[in-house]
């Protein structure tokens, strides 16, 4: 296959300034970054992205960083004024909230989509500078929307893939953004666009229905065409997922063993249900804090019985918005903990901070259910890790209907709407109350999907569908070519 260029708005790494031209380096985590790595890694290629620090780029840092990567990394480099305006604005003040269907915590702020547009084509001037025409361009997620509309107005003709990590959300939201034209003929400058799930394809759909009048929607059975502009435009759903068997495998360490031994012996007569999020009110959080202390309220054989462990990871904490998000969940666990603790059990432990490895493997394994109630979420990689860590093939797990993970876990997961506070609280006596082997019919069937469906099984879909797409613009480029010299990429798809 052809080289591969990845392009992410951050790098998957992150450089920070320590003092005068010193700068220490962070491995990224997360499913972009362990999916497309080891690909990178094995076939070489290019990762251009932003590494995390505004200002110039610490070329030596830089150097010293990528040295031994096996691929090569181009960084993009951002101001102050780009990283609070493109960043911290459009992609998290106003894409981020809009498409998790939360319109009342956009800031329409009209500079932002300016500074969207001009990032994005430093973004497009870092492809334009390194890439050659028979490259695969695979650009990620939704900082990064305006990049193909940029890079056509630079006259690249080159096949331009995209994958939205996030939710697209239906019509009636969409429609609230100041931009909707501009978005979606953007959008439409790339020649495959990858949704989470067969929801986004949908709305997205919905959108080009209604608001693109010149692009015209031919349902497919496999990848949806668009056509427009005298293009063709495919779309299709690609579920991300987990390195399963590194999963798995770590589950199974004595490290983990014990360290999950220890966590259940330090709750003997309690079944333990576990929260990990990242701070963001797109999570369900406080709403899930309701949940268990509605459930406490109403089924008193709860009481002394169960122990939410409850972690929030820390992010994005420079936005007001997420300090007082985080003051609400605080709030919350300080008034669960009030009312119903006594001298032997405290109902919510609460950590505000992040796991190491090890410690997150062993409250995954160690906990009873799992309490997974994102307002919406583009997938939900933990309620995977979870079922991944279940060796014992135990475990419930309680799944937002609004996760993309419902879609393919909704056959062994209890579905919640994570508004609906009293449903939720049910539903924890009803995991309470299940039985073994319901739990483990239920666990087996979804370890089943997630381990079949995994992140090898994510990368190569997508990139076999864009092979596809490069085959027959090829083999459309070889007929023409009958007729002059054969193109170089004909030759070699
Ligand atoms: N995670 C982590 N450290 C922690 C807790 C969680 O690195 O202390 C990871 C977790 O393993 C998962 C990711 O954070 O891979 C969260 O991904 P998810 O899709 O659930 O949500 P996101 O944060 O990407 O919106």
């Amino acid at each position: 296959m052809n080289r591969l260029i990845v392009v992410s708005n951050r790098l998957p790494f992150a450089l920070d300034s320590t003092g005068e031209d010193l700068w220490t380096v962070t491995p990224a985590a997360g499913g972009l970054v362990s999916a497309v790595e080891p690909v990178l890694r094995e076939r070489g290629g290019v990762w251009i992205g932003w590494p995390g620090s505004a200002g110039e780029i610490p070329k030596r840092a830089l150097a010293d960083a990528t040295r031994d990567t096996g691929y090569k990394v181009v960084a993009v480099a951002l101001s102050e004024t780009e990283r609070d305006e493109f960043y911290y604005g459009y992609s998290n003040g106003v894409i981020w909230p809009l498409f998790h269907d939360l319109q009342n915590f956009c800031n329409f702020e009209p500079a932002y989509w300016e500074a969207y547009k001009e990032v994005n084509e430093h973004y497009a001037d870092a492809i334009a500078r390194c890439s050659q025409p028979d490259d695969f361009i695979w650009v990620h997620d939704y900082h990064l929307m305006y990049v193909a509309q940029a890079l056509r107005e630079r006259g690249l003709r080159a096949a331009l893939t995209f994958f939205l990590h996030i939710p697209f959300p239906p019509y009636d939201i969409f429609a609230k953004l100041p931009q909707p034209q501009r978005l979606l003929r953007a959008l439409l400058q790339f020649d495959l666009l990858g949704f989470q799930t067969r929801r986004d394809v949908r709305n997205f759909l919905g959108c080009v229905r209604r608001v693109m009048s010149d692009a015209r929607v031919v349902p497919r059975r496999e990848l949806q065409l668009v056509r427009f502009e005298k293009r063709e435009i495919r779309l299709g759903h690609f579920p991300i997922g987990i390195d399963f068997d590194s999963f798995e495998r770590g589950a199974m360490s004595d490290a983990v063993a014990r360290r999950s031994q220890e966590l259940r012996a330090r709750f003997r007569d309690c079944q333990l249900i576990l929260g990990v999020d990242r701070l963001d009110y797109s999570k369900g959080i406080p709403e899930r804090l309701r949940a268990f202390r509605n459930a406490l309220e109403r089924h008193p054989e709860l009481r002394g019985r169960v122990v939410l462990t409850q972690v929030v990871v820390p992010s994005r904490v420079e936005i007001p918005r997420y300090h007082e998000f985080k003051q609400r969940i605080d709030r919350l666990v300080g008034d669960i903990n009030g009312r119903f603790s006594t001298s032997n059990w405290l109902p919510v432990q609460y950590h505000f901070r992040s796991l190491d490895r090890d410690d997150l493997l062993a409250h995954y394994r160690g906990c009873d259910i799992a309490f997974v109630t994102p307002l919406k979420d583009g997938m939900n990689l933990v309620a995977k890790e979870y079922c991944a860590c279940r060796i014992d093939e135990n475990g419930v797990l309680i799944l937002s209907q609004f996760a993309g993970a419902a879609e393919q876990l909704k056959t062994g997961a209890l579905l919640v709407n994570p508004y609906d506070v009293e449903e939720m609280a049910d539903t924890i006596l009803k995991a309470f109350r299940m039985s073994d082997a319901d739990r483990t019919a239920r666990m087996k069937r979804m370890r089943r999907g997630v381990r079949d469906e995994n992140v090898f099984w994510w990368v190569d879909s997508f990139l076999r569908a864009g092979a596809k797409l490069a085959a027959r613009s090829a083999g459309f480029r070889g007929r023409q070519g009958a007729r002059h010299a054969k193109t170089p990429s004909a030759q070699r798809i």
